[in-house]
């Protein structure tokens, strides 16, 4: 197989030590604290209420808009209340508690339809009633991206099986677990597009696994192999390196005819088309001084503090806990907060204290840029009271504040630029539900 790349970009230490444990699960726990801001879009509107007795897999928030996502409650038991809970952005925000029951008792599940008979526009209706949305990490709405690509001559669905973040191994072990399934969630998402072809894109430190893919493709599903490099798992890095085709500035893998879905996003289009479950639960890769790290499925909901417990505690020497990957992921300080979604990893670390030193105008952040940027300046800009440009086309991959010398925190002054400028133009950019990385899907 012929291996493709992007510029730019940089090579962390992998650690996927994780990547060939068997799946397991997470025992479910006492209560489950479901935000009602669980997609990049608005949040959900509750239609539930303290005191209601809730099943496993029934609805318990609406869309509040055309970006917004359905949620299901991921066990049986009472509304205990609806109130403000911290929240993975720092703040507190609205969500529905839930007291499990423990008598997993499920909603009645729809009549799962042959999916080879769905029409397109019932795919995507099932995506959308499923609350699924992007499980790279962007969480938007599946079903918006399943939409407009069907007038597109030149459709493309790319299925992005990257996880080009250290560490993070759940959408590894799934394929390895679940390739078949995760095959027929292709096709199923490629027929709502009416995609003219379905490309799989794995990065080589996973050739092993990409087998698992490759055994099952087809004409229609090439599997393809990329360079093992970061941030190859980001949409517009992903699309160049498969089609050469390349994503205007501020402008949409829709523009060049392409859709990206990740593969555990796949997964769960397979599982609400075949088998009528809704996105309640997923795959999560528990590492780095985890005492017992692994890939697990956990509910959507569960505290992080239930999370460690059920794996052993907080070791001692832990003293950072980050919520995604390291290059992307978030820094969280309450273990209250109860993982969403689209939560792919959890980490513990434990950071040393990092002391930033002045620039050295090296220039190396811009040379491993994948957008061109000059991240230097988000630096220089932010201390004479001004916003870089070029921040809103920032992806948020990391890689200049990785490879900086001086260990400037870049990303930190890119976040902020964007921010600054994304309220300029639009005040709805200032909720905390805003996509922040939209382009990146891992
Ligand atoms: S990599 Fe760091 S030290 Fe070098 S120019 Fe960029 S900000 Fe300055
Ligand atoms: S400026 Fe943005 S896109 Fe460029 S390397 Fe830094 S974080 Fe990545």
């Amino acid at each position: 197989m012929k291996m493709a790349s992007f510029p730019g970009g940089v090579h962390p230490a992998q650690r996927k030590d994780t990547a060939y444990s068997a799946i397991e699960r997470l025992p479910a726990p006492e209560k489950v604290y479901l935000h009602l801001s669980n997609s990049c879009g608005c949040p959900s509107k509750a239609i539930v209420k303290k005191g209601d007795a809730v099943l496993k897999g029934s609805v318990i928030a609406e869309p509040a808009g055309r970006i917004s996502a359905f949620i299901h409650s991921p066990v049986s038991g009472i509304v205990e209340d609806i109130k403000k809970w911290p929240h993975f952005s720092g703040q507190k925000l609205e969500a529905v508690i839930i007291k499990n029951d423990f008598k997993d008792e499920f909603a009645p599940s729809r009549n799962a339809k042959d999916a080879s008979l769905l029409a397109p526009s019932e795919i995507t209706e099932v995506v959308r009633n499923s609350g699924i949305v992007g499980l790279g990490g962007a969480a938007f709405p599946s079903d918006v991206k399943l939409l407009p690509l069907r007038a597109h001559k030149a459709a493309t669905l790319i299925i992005n099986a990257c996880e080009c973040e250290p560490f993070l191994t759940a959408d590894e072990s799934l394929i390895r677990e679940k390739a078949v399934d995760i095959i027929e969630g292709a096709k199923i998402a490629g027929r709502a597009l009416a995609a003219k072809r379905i490309i799989i894109g794995i990065e080589d430190n996973k050739a092993e696994t990409a087998e698992e893919l490759l055994k099952r493709s087809s004409d229609r599903i090439q599997v393809r192999l990329l360079k093992t490099k970061y941030p190859q798992g980001g949409e517009k890095q992903l699309i160049y390196a498969l089609t050469g085709r390349k994503v205007p500035m501020c402008g949409l893998p829709l523009d060049v005819g392409v859709a990206v879905l990740n593969v555990s996003t796949v997964f769960a289009i397979f599982e609400a088309v075949v088998k009528s479950k809704p996105l309640y639960e997923r795959v999560v890769t528990l590492g780095a001084y985890f005492r017992k790290p692994g890939n697990v499925i956990i509910s959507a909901g569960t505290r992080l503090e239930d999370i460690i417990n059920f794996r052993g505690g907080l070791p001692d020497n832990v003293n950072k806990i980050v919520l995604g990957g390291p290059m992307m992921g978030q820094a969280l300080c309450d273990l209250d907060v109860p993982v969403s979604k689209a939560a792919s990893g959890i980490l513990l670390m434990t950071d040393v204290e990092r002391k930033e030193y002045e620039c050295l105008r090296c220039m190396r952040c811009a040379s491993v840029c994948p957008m061109g940027l000059v991240p230097r300046e988000s630096l220089a800009l932010y201390k004479a009271g001004k916003s870089y440009g070029g921040a809103l086309n920032c992806i948020e991959c990391g890689s200049c504040a990785y490879i900086c010398p001086s260990r400037i925190p870049l990303l930190h002054y890119l976040k902020l630029s964007k921010k600054k400028l994304a309220a300029l133009s639009c005040p709805d950019a200032r909720s905390p539900a805003a996509p922040a990385g939209r382009t990146l899907t891992k």
